[in-house]
């Protein structure tokens, strides 16, 4: 019988065993970061922290968090790894742009990836595109290395020539890709254009996508239009794959080769399920131990059990980049949120949501225009403000009925009133 998860033993061992785990695994990457990276002992000393006081994933709060600029800066006065290398020698070196280097990954990044493809439903005798890049980043051979893992066949195309791509898959007989959903939508229409039926001439069964967001609508397209199984994934050149959709699709869990937390990127606090907030790492990566950093993303954690039997948390999708959100009552507010709670709603054509500061606090007025004066207002506003204290972890105070016209088209989502004296 087919087995139902990659590493059963990881994937669904209890929150209390994870937690254990991941604790003493953090223990050790911090003590061999300090005795081994000078830029990860540096750190920590200029904190004044030792690597004993490092015992549990909420001891990171005492750690500054290194952000991407900070880390390049690192890496140009200290090349070419900034002090972060923990061994002497490497089988490979990858380039981002910047340039940054990037050392080799360690073979358990492969098993995350393997196992996050077999969560979405890659299994052993499927064929592969991998339409990532093969030189310069990492991102077409750490692909590779997961596939060869799970015993799925590979082909390097790497990135561009649609057509070339459509004949490779029409004669290999190719069930699965790698790559954005963007250049499968390209490939998808190249098909069209010359004139085959997608589902028909084609053998291609799932997809999983990093690098890039994919949109509920094309999602829905490839689905149910073409009847591609879609996943994602989400993570960084330097720091691996952060999470992965199982075939639940809502959420994506994050492996128990590395911590997430989601933070206040303001105090680097820690912030609990369901609050927005910055998405700082810390794989436990021996040959580049990059302990407590910053991706510049949002999202929140979501710790509802999973209907596919994974016990890890989730990452409820990536909601923008740090900057783009408001914190409104200690909260952190996205625009992202705000239309989500708004699309719940057709009676609804415009909205803003307005924060203003009213006797030293944080006032949430929404404002909204309707496509239907006569509906029951009282009605609406209390089930959005329902929605949206659900959706966004804080109560607006009140919702604002205006006139047609009133709220500028195309304005921002969320409006800060706020001075600060
Ligand atoms: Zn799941």
């Amino acid at each position: 019988m087919e087995k139902e998860f990659y590493d059963a033993a990881k994937e669904t061992m209890s929150v209390e065993d994870r937690e254990r785990y991941q604790n003493e695994r953090l223990r050790d990457i911090v003590e061999y970061a300090y005795h081994h990276a000078p830029a990860a002992k540096e750190k920590m000393d200029r904190a004044g922290v030792t690597p004993g006081q490092i015992k549990t994933i909420k001891d990171l709060e005492k750690l500054p968090i290194t952000r991407k600029d900070e880390f390049t800066e690192q890496q140009k006065a200290n090349p070419p790894f900034g002090g972060f290398l923990a061994v002497p020698t490497l089988k490979a070196i990858f380039v981002s742009p910047g340039p940054i280097y990037e050392p080799e990954d360690p073979e358990e990044q492969f098993e995350v990836i393997a196992k996050a493809l077999y969560a979405t439903g890659f299994r052993a005798g499927d064929r592969a595109i991998i339409t990532f890049s093969f030189h310069l980043v990492p991102a077409g051979i750490r692909m590779a290395e997961a596939l060869t893992r799970l015993g799925v066949t590979w082909v390097p195309t790497g990135v561009g020539n649609t057509e070339l791509q459509l004949e490779i898959m029409r004669d290999l007989q190719i069930t699965c890709y790698l790559g954005t959903p963007s250049f499968l939508g390209l490939i998808i229409k190249k098909a069209e254009e010359l004139g085959y039926d997608f589902r028909r001439d084609f053998q291609l069964k799932h997809a999983w996508f990093i690098a890039e967001m994919l949109s509920p609508s094309l999602r829905q397209s490839f689905e149910q239009d073409y009847g591609i199984s879609t996943a994602q994934g989400y993570g960084t050149a330097e720091l691996g794959t952060l999470a992965y959709e199982c075939l639940q699709k809502s959420g994506m869990h994050i492996p128990e080769e590395v911590i997430v937390e989601i933070v206040d990127p303001e105090t680097g606090r820690q912030l609990g399920p369901g609050e927005v907030g910055e998405v700082v790492a810390t794989p436990f990566n021996k040959i580049y131990p990059l302990i407590r950093f910053g991706t510049g993303d949002l999202s929140s954690l979501t710790t509802e059990p999973c209907p596919c039997g994974r016990t890890s948390y989730k990452l409820t999708g990536v909601l923008g980049r740090v900057g783009e959100e408001v914190k409104a009552r200690g909260m952190f507010i996205h625009p992202r949120q705000v239309q989500e709670v708004m699309a719940r709603f057709d009676q609804i054509s415009r909205f803003q949501v307005v924060v203003r500061l009213h006797e030293h606090r944080d006032e949430i007025t929404i404002n909204l225009e309707l496509k239907d004066e006569t509906i029951n207002k009282e009605q609406l506003a209390n089930s959005l403000i329902k929605n949206f204290q659900d959706i966004c972890r804080v109560r607006p105070d009140k919702v604002e009925f205006l006139a047609k016209g009133t709220i500028p088209e195309g304005g921002k989502v969320i409006l800060d009133e706020r001075v600060w004296k």
